[in-house]
């Protein structure tokens, strides 16, 4: 399997998608290249909602699809906001709004630990009775206010302890080794039994 199509419209994934892709040997084309319009998530968890997105990018478009459902998930918030992060304060979407309202709902919160989650389905074809799941996670502390402009959603508000920083101070590629997409990234990797190309000397 060598091409393979991104079902996320999501700019901030593709970039790092990107990064993460470019060392293994797919030709990975966005869904946006087919004109794919993002898919229905109605669902409650990670993995309905990633292999909703991977079934309908690769029924449209007849490549094998990758799909990511990801989140951030709050102690304190029972898990909230999960599978509705993207649209955490509503339509339309907005990752400035879903930050501002974060910060309110923990106003009063003293435990603010919390973790990224990443499921992953790569389907061969859009029936396909048996995807590829892969999941990551990545464990932080919600700041009291944003801190750096790199990295996208709620990385400003993602304090990192064992870099010291938030996710929105980490360089791509620091932010790749260690992130919930990273690691997902990695165990599908694994199941598939495929490395990453060696690096050039
Ligand atoms: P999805 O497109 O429904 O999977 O929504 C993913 C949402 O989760 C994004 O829009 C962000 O709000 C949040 N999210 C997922 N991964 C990250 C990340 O790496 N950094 C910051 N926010 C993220």
């Amino acid at each position: 399997m060598t091409k393979l199509v991104l079902a996320s419209g999501n700019p901030g994934k593709l970039r790092e998608f990107g990064a993460l892709l470019a060392t293994f040997d797919f030709e990975v084309l966005p869904q946006s290249a087919f004109s794919v319009s993002e898919a229905e998530e109605p669902h409650l968890t990670f993995v309905e909602n990633a292999l909703a997105k991977a079934r309908h990018a690769s029924r449209l478009t007849g490549l094998p699809a990758l799909a990511d459902d990801s989140g951030l998930c709050v102690k304190a918030l029972g898990g909230a906001p999960g599978v509705i992060s993207a649209r955490y304060a509503g339509e339309p979407r907005s990752d400035a709004r879903n930050n501002e309202k974060l910060l309110a709902d923990l106003a009063d919160v003293i435990d603010r630990r919390a973790h990224f989650t990443c499921v992953l389905v790569l389907v061969r074809h859009a029936d396909d009775p048996q995807p590829q799941i892969a999941e990551g996670e990545w464990h932080g502390v919600i700041l009291r206010a944003p801190q750096g402009a790199d990295g996208f959603g709620y990385d400003p508000l993602f304090f990192v302890p064992e870099c010291g920083c938030s996710a929105a101070e980490l360089a791509p590629d620091a932010k790749n080794r260690r992130s919930h997409r990273g690691q997902a990234l990695m165990h599908l990797a694994n199941q598939l039994a495929i490395r990453p190309k060696a690096s050039p000397p």
